[in-house]
Formats: C-alpha cells, sequence, structure tokens
C-alpha cells in the first residue's frame, strides 16, 4: 500500500510540470474571424441597413474587433491577413468621389470582446448620399496577446 502511494505521487510530477510550462506558453495565434453576413460581393443600396454577422474565436482571449467600410474606386486590393497590405497604383475614375467611410471599434462601441467565442450582430447603416460604387469591408480582431488578424471583402454600394 505504502509503496503505491509513493509511485502515484512520482507519476503526478510530470503531469505538473507539464502544466505550469504550457502557462508560460506565450500566445502566438491570430484569432479567427467567420462573417456569416454580408456574402463577398454584396450590394446594399444606398439608405440601407448592412447587416453583419461575425463570429471571432481565439485559442486563448480575445480583445476587440473593427470593422471598417471604405471606397475601392481604385481598384486596390488587401494582402492576405497578417501580411503588409499592398496598394495598386491608384486609377482615379472620378476625381470628385470621396465615397463612404466608416470605422466602428469596440472602444467606439463600448463592446469589448472577452472570453475564447463572441458573436456579434452589429448594423451599419449606409447613407442615403453614399458614393455608389465598389467598396471594400474589413473586419479586424485582436486577442489579449495583441496578435491582429482580419479579412476583406468587396461590397458594392448602389443608388436607390
Ligand atoms: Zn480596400
Amino acid at each position: 500500500m505504502k509503496t503505491n502511494r509513493f509511485f502515484s505521487h512520482i507519476a503526478l510530477y510530470p503531469l505538473l510540470l507539464s502544466g505550469l510550462v504550457s502557462c508560460e506558453h506565450a500566445d502566438t495565434a491570430a484569432p479567427t474571424i467567420v462573417l456569416s453576413s454580408p456574402v463577398n460581393d454584396a450590394v446594399v443600396e444606398a439608405g440601407e441597413v448592412l447587416c453583419i454577422q461575425v463570429t471571432f474565436t481565439d485559442d486563448v482571449a480575445l480583445s476587440a474587433y473593427k470593422i471598417n467600410i471604405h471606397p475601392n474606386f481604385n481598384g486596390h486590393s488587401h494582402a492576405p491577413a497578417r501580411q503588409p497590405e499592398r496598394r495598386l497604383p491608384a486609377v482615379v475614375l472620378t476625381p470628385q468621389a470621396t465615397g463612404f467611410e466608416i470605422t466602428l471599434t469596440s472602444a467606439s462601441q463600448n463592446d469589448p470582446l472577452t472570453g475564447r467565442e463572441c458573436f456579434r450582430d452589429i448594423d451599419i447603416d449606409i447613407p442615403e448620399d453614399a458614393t455608389p460604387g465598389n467598396y471594400h469591408l474589413l473586419v479586424y480582431c485582436t486577442d489579449a496577446a495583441g496578435n491582429e488578424a482580419y479579412i476583406a471583402q468587396d461590397l458594392k454600394i448602389l443608388t436607390r
């Protein structure tokens, strides 16, 4: 009986040690973003509401999100997540067109992300005077360790 107890204690030490070691590992994995609405290449009319439904997940802890809509009148593209943004040379189609741009953040919405998984359902009003054309919808997410991920989608705004 005594011998059994001795061995069971010995057997626990590697488990305890591995637990301590794994706690010291830094979180270097970026969170993931799954956008269920809108679909890529979605079309929305000026004056309508764009419904954004997004699920953020992280292996450790989420922190914040950012949603941005900006004009893509010059046909630029966004590099895959976690690489520097690459812009194609600007081709100015309509010099006066500045387009509609909006940025929402966890801070501006007073809506921090917590835990490992968060779903958000956010409505964005597209102004009636928004310049019609091609736009980009960008969704960013950062985890508690500061790792950032983003996704970029095409969005078309039409006049009513
Ligand atoms: Zn863009």
